[in-house]
């Protein structure tokens, strides 16, 4: 039940720049939405609204059957991964996967058992005790995604993911997201997702369909194969 919809949404920010010019789009329960387009076109701006870390101007951000404009990144039902990581650098690797858990206040033995789960997944039971610091680029990145994975959000957002590791870890992390969605979606709990990149080969081989940005408008949104594949 974690359909994502904007609905004529705008940013203009504080500076008078409208960065985002009423656009409107539709990412299925269980969809991979990749959003491309040039630097500077707003692909940001937009994960940030849905995420809830930029206000909205105008239009509507809708979860599942809720308008979640007016509520706080930790309700909306999201987890999102940076291309920085943004680990807390003082907290060794279980603390940084379980601190969403801790929050919600969460019992030790879910806090155990997820903590297990998720590092089993995405092998990082070595990592358990270290700091951020002492973790390589494709370490660091395997732990931001655990934390996302984690929360079991209805929605993960994407910005520019890989863009730090270099192109071998790439296209493992590639390969690992997208075996990652399919292993949601068979087990039941398919996970809607929105992933910015100007990779265009991550575009085409993760989005289910891309969307293309351009100075705050949306030009076009479809599969992979109507997009690149030239007659
Ligand atoms: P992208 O992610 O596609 O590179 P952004 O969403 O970061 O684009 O930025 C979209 C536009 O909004 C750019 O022209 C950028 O300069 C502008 N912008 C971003 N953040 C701010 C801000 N805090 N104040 C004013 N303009 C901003
Ligand atoms: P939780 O504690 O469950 O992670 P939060 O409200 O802290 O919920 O955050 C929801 C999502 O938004 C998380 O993925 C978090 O990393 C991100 N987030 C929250 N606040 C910020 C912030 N100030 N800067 C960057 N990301 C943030």
């Amino acid at each position: 039940m974690a359909e994502l919809q904007l609905r004529s949404v705008e940013k203009t920010y504080g500076n008078g720049f409208k960065a985002v010019h009423g656009i409107n789009l539709d990412v299925k329960e269980g969809e991979f939405m990749v959003l491309v387009g040039p630097s500077g076109c707003a692909k940001s701006t937009t994960l940030r609204m849905i995420a809830g870390l930029e206000t909205i101007s105008c239009g509507e951000v809708r979860i599942g059957d809720q308008i979640v404009n007016d509520l706080v990144p930790g309700k909306r039902g999201i987890a999102m991964v940076f291309q920085n990581y943004a680990l807390y650098p003082h907290m060794k690797v279980h603390r940084n996967l379980s601190f969403g858990l801790r929050l919600r206040g969460a019992s030790r033995q879910t806090i155990q058992s997820s903590t297990d789960t998720v590092s089993g997944i995405l092998e990082i039971e070595e990592l358990l005790d270290r700091l951020p610091k002492q973790l390589s680029g494709g370490q660091a990145q395997r732990v931001a995604l655990g934390r996302a994975l984690i929360k079991q959000p209805e929605v993960f957002l994407f910005d520019e993911p890989l863009s730090n590791l270099d192109a071998k870890l790439r296209a493992s992390m590639r390969v690992r997201i997208t075996d990652l969605h399919k292993r949601l979606r068979d087990e039941g709990r398919p996970a809607t997702v929105v992933y910015v990149t100007h990779d265009q080969v991550e575009a085409m081989t993760m989005g289910d369909r891309i969307c293309v940005m351009k100075d705050g408008h949306i030009m076009q949104v479809a599969d992979p194969v109507t997009l690149y594949e030239r007659p």
